[in-house]
């Protein structure tokens, strides 16, 4: 039987049903203001694996999976009010209903095309606040709860237990949960919110005993398992995320209002990641289902690739890693086309070799599903040297937990009844040995869209898929670790000039066609990474590339953050000086002969025209045309002999957005004991800087505190580095 991780127990234990031959699991489902993206996908996909191994063993599943269209948000954003549902409605000129509708809809569309069963039963959070209010009602009334001008809270100090699942027990660990000032109506910073009082003009509100008002995040989940799957229930599953405080939160509640244990068993999906950080539709690295469409790559293949990690671990998601997914899903099927399409008579099956791959392949789902060991089985059994029936057998029997579409290849392969007879028309041909003939035929199949292929059991057809029929326009890379280093090559041209180009086609060409005018005869290189762009900055790069040998440029799949994006500049640049450019930077004149004058001198490390001071780390202030020792040096323009890099290092990746980057990578110079030296001379000028004017002020807020306290956090200690500091010792 199936084994799992138990969150609350934190060991592995065998899941036995409360009821024989019958497990509920509940799902934290989606919050209807957006499109899901991979990373919830992937949760959900692991309470689909969990399912799917139930069911195979005979397990009757009863699977409940909530859709949040109310109240779901931060803890601490509830507090001030804000309901995303309500904040999505507003900014997409909708009323809540719309937007939860139309992203409930969207939603299952998602989980169809990832072949995900459906649950059954997606209660909504707006058709249960009723059951809501009994809940809180009763915790009211057990002394649980209380109620404080219209809004009721759950009192944690009354709940022994609370704190068991996520460990968070210290007062201290729980108060940093709540991020803003706390809220002055709670008699304990941990007390979290079960009803709200509806602010002025709000829509989304209900009568309730404590007035109008609508339920806090957790309570939904609590009054909707129990409605659903009674007071005792076997499985509760959702993303890591999830722990605490909305299951924390959860358990209090169910457990004060029912008296007794609730959930047998939690399970709790790690996080997918792109470009090493948690996905996050706000981190702005998240994908949806569109976005791998978009690339002619199958939702399947995104199921393949979650195949290919356990639950307990987190996954760094990148197109390439999803492309080879693609590849080794068409792979197997193929594999599977072939088995089906043989002439092979079946044979009187061996059960007893049967019995033992199949027992194989539970032994490894069972094991807390372990399913990348599934996969490499599954592989094996393709490649075993076996009767192709029995394999096929088999695969049909693995595939029911694999749920990767490989039951019936054929029928996804089925082809017109037009191009069978061409298909025919081409094999009477071969018969009579008029080979010419029966390859224009087939050449034109191929230009049709379909795979022609001579077996010794005669010859089948196919379409090509999506992915099959695209051709790449160019090689893509989806992390800088993808990209050769040069580092340690040695110096090719004089210069490298470097330049990441996102989109703003009309900027980049102004900073590039600069450039390359003012470095005239010089020898210099210039490196351009065209970060994910979609506006024709590709198509004009590749064209400069084209018509300028000095020119190379590295297409990303997706816009990389600014650290990673400039490290595949510094990876790739081989001028024994770079110059990294910034695409508002126009050039004017001759930047490069007195940026090769200022770092001859081997006590300088960066040089440039845009640098910076500051007295206390916290204030930085351009140097008003002062020339001289700096702080540090803006990414406008930002060059450094090369050579340096072996000591220096990268620029670190965790900065997405290219605020402080360059504030933190000076200060890599200076820590090495290099000096940051500024000639407010140059000739360039800098335009517009759209990355910036492109965001709203929150953005701008949100997007910069991150960036500066990832500066600070490292640097904080080190006020010696700065030329004030130097100057007071
Ligand atoms: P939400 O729509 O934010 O309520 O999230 C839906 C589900 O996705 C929850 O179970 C989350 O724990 C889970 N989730 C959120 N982000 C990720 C991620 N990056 N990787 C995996 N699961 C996630
Ligand atoms: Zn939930």
């Amino acid at each position: 039987m199936l084994n799992l991780y138990d969150t609350m127990a934190k060991t592995t234990s065998e899941v036995e049903p409360l009821q024989p031959g019958l497990i509920k699991m509940y799902t934290c489902g989606p919050t209807v203001y957006r499109d899901a993206h991979i990373g919830n996908l992937r949760s959900y996909l692991m309470a689909d694996w969990i399912r799917r191994a139930l069911e195979f063993q005979g397990v009757a599943v009863t699977h409940v999976k909530n859709i949040t269209d109310v109240g779901h948000m931060r803890q601490e954003m509830l507090e001030q009010g804000e309901d995303k549902v309500v904040a999505a409605a507003i900014a997409e000129g909708k009323t809540p209903q719309q937007i939860a509708q139309l992203y409930t809809e969207r939603f299952h569309a998602d989980e169809r095309k990832l072949n995900i069963l459906p649950a059954h039963h997606f209660p909504m959070a707006t058709d249960h606040v009723d059951e809501m209010i009994d809940v809180v009602k009763r915790l009211v009334d057990k002394g649980y709860a209380y109620e404080v001008e219209g809004n009721v809270y759950f009192e944690v100090s009354k709940f022994g237990q609370y704190g068991n699942l996520s460990g968070n027990t210290q007062g201290e660990e729980l108060r940093e949960a709540v991020r803003v000032e706390a809220d002055p109506l709670k008699r304990d910073p941990r007390d979290f919110t079960l009803w709200k009082l509806a602010e002025p003009g709000r829509d989304l509100k209900w009568p309730s005993p404590w007035g109008e008002g609508f339920p806090g995040w957790h309570i939904e989940c609590s009054a909707m398992s129990i409605k659903y799957l009674s007071e005792k229930f076997d499985i509760h599953t959702g993303g890591v995320d999830n722990i605490f405080p909305h299951h924390e939160g959860e358990i209090a509640q169910s457990e004060g209002y029912t008296g007794q244990r609730v959930v047998s068993l939690w399970v709790h999906g790690q996080h997918l990641l792109a470009d090493g950080v948690k996905m996050a539709k706000s981190t702005g690295n998240s994908f949806i289902m569109a976005d791998i469409e978009a690339r002619g790559i199958e939702p399947l293949a995104f199921r393949y690739l979650c195949l290919t990690a356990r639950f307990g671990t987190r996954m760094n998601f990148t197109f390439t890693s999803l492309k080879a997914a693609q590849r080794a899903l068409l792979r197997l099927r193929n594999r599977v086309w072939d088995w089906e399409t043989l002439s092979e008579r079946p044979q009187p099956a061996n059960s007893h070799v049967r019995d033992r791959w199949e027992q194989e392949f539970m032994r490894h789902v069972n094991g807390n599903l372990d399913m990348p060991d599934a996969l490499a089985l599954t592989w094996k059994l393709v490649r075993a040297d076996l009767p192709k029936p029995l394999k096929l057998d088999l695969l049909r029997a693995y595939d029911r937990l694999l749920g990767l579409d490989l039951s019936d290849v054929s029928e996804a392969y089925r082809v017109p009844d037009s191009i069978l007879s061409i298909v025919e028309r081409r094999a009477g041909l071969r018969r009579q040995s008029q080979y010419e003939e029966a390859d224009a035929l087939r050449g034109e199949l191929e230009s049709d869209g379909y795979v022609v292929q001579d077996t010794s059991d005669g010859t089948r057809v196919r379409p090509l898929s999506t992915w099959e029929k695209q051709r790449e326009q160019w090689p893509t890379v989806s992390s800088a670790a993808e990209v050769a280093s040069l580092a340690h090559e040695p110096d090719g041209p004089e210069f490298s000039i470097a330049v990441v180009a996102s989109n703003h086609v009309d900027d980049v060409r102004r900073c590039i066609e600069s450039a390359l005018r003012w470095a005239g005869d010089l020898p210099a290189e210039l490196i351009a990474v065209d970060n994910g762009s979609t506006d024709g900055t590709p198509e004009w790069l590749e064209q400069a590339a084209s018509k300028d040998p000095r020119v190379r440029v590295t297409h990303t799949d997706h816009l990389l953050g600014a650290g990673a994006a400039n490290n595949i500049l510094l990876r790739q640049s081989r001028g024994r000086i770079v110059v990294m450019l910034d695409t508002s930077v126009e050039v004017l004149g001759d930047i490069f002969a007195p940026l090769q004058a200022l770092l001859s001198d081997d006590s300088v490390g960066v040089a440039g025209p845009f640098g910076l001071r500051s007295a206390d780390l916290h204030h930085f202030h351009e140097g008003e045309g002062e020339a001289g020792d700096m702080d540090a040096m803006q990414g406008y323009c930002f060059a450094f002999r090369r050579s340096l890099l072996r000591d220096i290092g990268m620029m670190r990746e965790s900065f997405r957005f290219y605020r402080n980057l360059d504030l933190d990578y000076s200060f890599h110079f200076k820590a090495k004991g290099y000096r940051i030296v500024a000639d407010p001379t140059l000739p360039v000028r800098r335009h517009e800087h759209r990355v910036w004017a492109e965001l709203s002020e929150q953005e701008r807020d949100e997007l910069s505190r991150k960036n500066y306290g990832r500066f600070l956090h490292k640097w904080r200690d080190r006020a010696d580095l700065l030329v004030a500091g130097r100057a007071a010792t």
